[in-house]
C-alpha cells in the first residue's frame, strides 16, 4: 500500500492550494505534524517509507509503483513547492522521466523548444528608459542552437524547462495515479 500524504496533516479544513488535508497541524505546527506522522508509521507496515515529497521523493513514489514495490510517501508541508526554484532539467532526467512515462507531460506543460535554446543579458526587462530592456548577451543554451549538433548523438531527449512549482504537482499527480493512497485517516 502506498500513500501520497502531503496535504494530509491538517483537520482544518482545505490548505492554501485547495486541498482537503486529513490531520491535525498547520505550516506553523510542524511539531504536531511530527507527532501524528509518527502516530501513522506506527499503525501502517510498508516495505519502503519515502520521507519528503520534492523532486526526490515524488520521483521515488513513481518509480517505486512501476517496479511494483509497497511503499508510503510523507510529506510534512501541506502542499508542493511554492517557490519556482529548479527549472531546466537535464536530458538525463528527461531520459529517466520518459522510461517512466513522465516526459512527454513536462514538456507539454514547459517552456517550448524556442524559448529554451538561448540564454539571454538585459539591462532590464521593463521600464521606458533609453537604457532599460537592451539586449547586452546572447548565446546558445542547453541542446538549442549550434549545442544541438553536439547532444544529439548523446541522447534522443531534449532539454525540459518546467519551474520546480509546476514540476512537483505533475509528479504528484503521476505519483497518486499510480498509487491513491489509503484515503483520508481516522481521527
Ligand atoms: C530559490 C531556489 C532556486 C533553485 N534553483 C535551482 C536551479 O536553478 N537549478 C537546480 O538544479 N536546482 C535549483 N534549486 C535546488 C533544487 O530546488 C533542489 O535541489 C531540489 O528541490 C532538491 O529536491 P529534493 O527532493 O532532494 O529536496 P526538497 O525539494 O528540499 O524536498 C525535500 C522535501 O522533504 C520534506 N521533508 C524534509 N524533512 C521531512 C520530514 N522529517 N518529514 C516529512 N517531510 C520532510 C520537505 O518539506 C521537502 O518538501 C533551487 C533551490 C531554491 C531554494
Amino acid at each position: 500500500m502506498c500513500s501520497l500524504t502531503r496535504g494530509s496533516l491538517s483537520r482544518r479544513g482545505p490548505d492554501r492550494e485547495g486541498w482537503v488535508p486529513r490531520i491535525g497541524t498547520s505550516l506553523c505546527d510542524r511539531s504536531a505534524a511530527a507527532i501524528t506522522l509518527a502516530t501513522v508509521q506506527m499503525n501502517q507496515e510498508v516495505d519502503v517509507l519515502v520521507v519528503g515529497g520534492g523532486g526526490c521523493g515524488l520521483s521515488a513514489s513513481i518509480m517505486l509503483s512501476d517496479h511494483g514495490v509497497d511503499h508510503l510517501l510523507v510529506e510534512r508541508h501541506p502542499g508542493t513547492a511554492i517557490m519556482p526554484k529548479a527549472h531546466q532539467l537535464n536530458p538525463r532526467t528527461m531520459e529517466v522521466f520518459a522510461h517512466h512515462g513522465v516526459a512527454e507531460d513536462v514538456y507539454r506543460r514547459g517552456a517550448p523548444f524556442e524559448h529554451n535554446c538561448a540564454v539571454r543579458f538585459y539591462t532590464s526587462l521593463g521600464g521606458s528608459e533609453p537604457w532599460h530592456r537592451r539586449l547586452l548577451h546572447r548565446e546558445d543554451a542547453w541542446s538549442g542552437g549550434a549545442l544541438t549538433a553536439h547532444y544529439r548523438p548523446l541522447t534522443a531527449y531534449r532539454h525540459g524547462n518546467l519551474p520546480q512549482l509546476q514540476l512537483e504537482p505533475l509528479l504528484r499527480e503521476h505519483a497518486e495515479a499510480r498509487n491513491p493512497g489509503p484515503g483520508p485517516l481516522q481521527p
